[in-house]
């Protein structure tokens, strides 16, 4: 197994009232040249859990930190109109929660950061404070 010392969170980008299934998510990250989906795991807006690349493997969702890391998405993150906000549902907020609690058991040393956390990201992903999940 890999060293995990962070766990990054993302959200797709899309807008919460579009509906971004893995498929999409899929033939998107491929068409960037992925092999596969860049995330770990991918909590679409009905709360589902999909796991989309193996936790051994290196995953390809933020630049610099992908050796150590496990990258985590959840769909959403964009208003009607296409601006950044928080747009988990209360069921992604339950799996999300669930995972993190989970992977804090496997990890405990890990820190939890949103992708907008790391150094130099220009991005407003994931569109929401991650520090509530400080201390779980
Ligand atoms: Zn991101």
């Amino acid at each position: 197994m890999r060293t995990i010392n962070l766990i990054v969170i993302h959200c797709s980008a899309t807008r919460c009232n579009k509906d971004f299934p893995v498929e999409a998510l899929e033939a998107c990250h491929r068409a960037r040249g992925f092999n596969g989906i860049g995330y770990h795991y991918y909590i679409t807006k009905d709360g589902q859990l999909h796991l989309t690349r193996s936790e051994d493997v290196q995953g390809a969702h933020a630049k610099h930190y992908n050796k150590n890391s496990i990258g985590i998405c959840y769909e959403g993150g964009l208003d009607e109109k296409g601006k950044p906000a928080d747009t988990r549902t209360p069921a992604q907020k339950r799996t999300l929660l669930a995972l993190l609690k989970s992977l804090r058991v496997d990890f405990p040393d890990a820190e939890i950061l949103g992708h907008r956390d790391l150094p130099w990201v220009k991005k407003a992903c994931p569109c929401f404070d991650v520090r509530e999940y400080q201390g779980i």
